[in-house]
This record gives structure tokens, sequence and C-alpha cells, in this order.
């Protein structure tokens, strides 16, 4: 926290954050670091209950002492931060921490926006805490649920919660006046071209029916992930194997070059190149219809700065003339 401000200052993070992830525009975010550890196994991530078991020799969870968050949260509160990002959610610890938490901030009268990224669908009690602690329209609910086949999240993400759990869940955030962003990924272990378009059928019946938002994804292999050390179980087939792999990789990123493997895997039903071409085309879905634009230009409050509105502009570019190179540079996909 000592530097703050210089981090409040720097260029960071996703430009679309501000743009999608809540009902009005946000400027400034600021991540809150909350605690270390994961007691799941998402296929695809690096920082699962795997790594830190096998490499750290740690199966529990940490999380920092309450009073200290609430401590920061002010101080980045009274630096004009809209929106604090709550990223660390290894559900079912976490609900506890978050309502006393909630309740603190509350207490202080700190009225703040926040995103909470939230691991599978969260309680009733959570969500109605959620929303009488935020600022709702600087504020939503990410839910991470990857793939609308009940199928493939079993396989890639061990939570087994049903697709009418889902709904009813979205249901619920809705009527606390909870705005929410799904994420979904495509080109993960063992999808087929069926699974990608269940996604695609859910995402347009979320969009149609709900206040809400939806991102596609395509994550690039991640070290110590369960892809990258059983590739052959996960049926992938990877372009990075070594460490001197992923340093070049992240020297490509630092120096704005597209790399050769942008996702560094393909599976045994997609080419790396057929889940990019995938991601650019939800893009272009999503994000670039006339009604979701539309929409987000009346719920704008006016003040997108001119950094997020250049980044904005390149990224619509890169979809327009279909450029997952310039896509890349912006999102890194
Ligand atoms: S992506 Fe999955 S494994 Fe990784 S930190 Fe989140 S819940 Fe844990």
């Amino acid at each position: 926290m000592k530097n703050v401000d210089r981090y409040l200052d720097a260029k960071i993070g996703h430009p679309n954050i501000s743009y999608v992830n809540s009902r009005k525009s946000i400027d400034k975010v600021f991540y809150m670091p909350i605690g270390r550890g994961c007691l799941n196994q998402c296929s695809y991530c690096g920082g699962s209950t795997y790594l830190w078991s096998n490499h750290w020799g740690n199966k529990n969870i940490s999380f920092r002492d309450k009073n200290v968050v609430l401590e920061d949260i002010e101080k980045v509160y009274q630096r004009g931060v809209q929106c604090i990002y709550f990223e660390f959610d290894p559900y079912p610890d976490s609900e506890k921490y978050y309502l006393q938490l909630f309740r603190k901030i509350r207490e202080r009268k700190i009225k703040v926006g926040a995103n909470f990224v939230s691991w599978c669908p969260p309680s009733k009690k959570f969500v109605e805490e959620f929303a009488i602690t935020f600022i709702q329209d600087f504020s939503a609910i990410t839910i991470s649920i990857d793939s609308a086949s009940e199928k493939i999240r079993k396989i890639n993400k061990n939570w087994n919660y049903s697709n009418q759990q889902l709904l009813d869940n979205f249901k619920l955030l809705s009527h606390n006046n909870v705005y929410f962003f799904v994420s979904f990924s495509i080109g993960l272990p063992f999808e087929t071209i069926e699974d990608i378009y269940l996604t695609e059928k859910m995402i347009k019946y979320l969009l149609n029916t709900f206040q809400c938002h939806c991102n596609v994804s395509a994550i690039p292999i991640e070290p110590s992930s369960m892809m990258y050390y059983y590739p052959k179980e996960m049926g992938v087939t990877l372009y990075r194997n070594s460490f001197d792999d992923f340093y070049d990789f992240s020297k490509n990123i630092s120096e704005g070059i597209y790399p050769k493997h942008p996702l560094g895997y393909s599976t045994n039903v997609l080419e790396e190149k057929e889940i990019i071409a995938f991601k650019m085309k939800s893009f272009k879905k999503n994000f670039l219809n006339l009604k979701f634009l539309k929409k987000k230009v009346l719920q704008s409050n006016n003040k997108i700065s001119s950094y997020n509105l250049c980044e904005r502009m390149k990224i619509f570019y890169a979809v327009i003339f279909n450029s997952p190179k310039i896509l890349w540079k912006n999102t890194y996909l």
C-alpha cells in the first residue's frame, strides 16, 4: 500500500473493466489483495490447490486481517477509487470472511462500488449483503462459469452446480438489483463444437433476459496447471514446455510482439487458431452489436477517460478488421 498512488496512476488493468463490468463507467478501480490459496483445481489454472500443496506445501487458505483490509479500502476510497475488486473467493471459507468485512464497510460508511469475482454461484445471504453494502451502479458480481455445458464444467472446474441452479442464481441477483457479469472460456479440454454452441446459446439468453453482461476468454496455458502437467490426460498439445518458452512468451508481451503461439496449446478438438477465431467471433457478437453499444452509451456517466476511450477504439478496430494481433496487444485474448 505504500505505493498506492503510483499504482493508481499506472495504466494497468483491462480497459474493458470499466466498460462492461458495471452499470456505469468506472475510471478508478483497485484490486484489493485479500489472501492466498485455493481449494479447487480448475484444469487451466496455475494457482490451484495442486500448486499450493505440491509446490508450497500449503493446503490451507490464508486471509488478511479484515481490519487491515478495511484500512486499505478506506485509503483507496479517499483517493477517488470507485470500485474495489475482490478476486479471492475460496468458498466456503470466504463467505463468513466477506460478510464480516461488508458489515465493517457499512459501519464505516464507505460509499464505494465493488466487483466481486465469485468462484461459484453466490448464496442468497451473500447477494443480499452485497446489495446493501456497495453502490450498485459501480458494482457487479462476476461469476466464472466457463461453459454452459455441465459436463465441461465438471471436467474442468470440479464445481458441481446445474444450469438450473445457475438460472435461479441469476434471478436472485436480478431480484436484488445486483448487476452481474458472467465469464466464459473457449478452448477448454474436451470441449466440443456442440459445447461451444451451448455457451453461445446461454450468452444470448442471458443478454436478452437480464441486466448483465458476458465475456468469452481464451486462456493461455499457465505453468503449474493440470493442463500443463498432464497434457495427455487433459487431451491437449502444448507449445510451451519449459521455463524458456514462458520467458520468451512474456518477453513478447512486454515488447508488444504477437507471439507465435498466443495460447500455447491446442486441444484434441480445436486447433489454437480455431480457438482464437471463436473468441474473435464472440467478441464481435457481444461487444460490437448496436443494442449493446447503445445501452452502454445511455448508461455511461460521461466520465470515460481518454485512455479508456482510446483502448476501446483499438479493440473495436481489431474486431472489425478481424485482427487477432491487434486484439492480442490490447486484451491478451
Ligand atoms: S481458477 Fe479455479 S483453481 Fe484457480 S484460483 Fe480460481 S477457483 Fe482456484
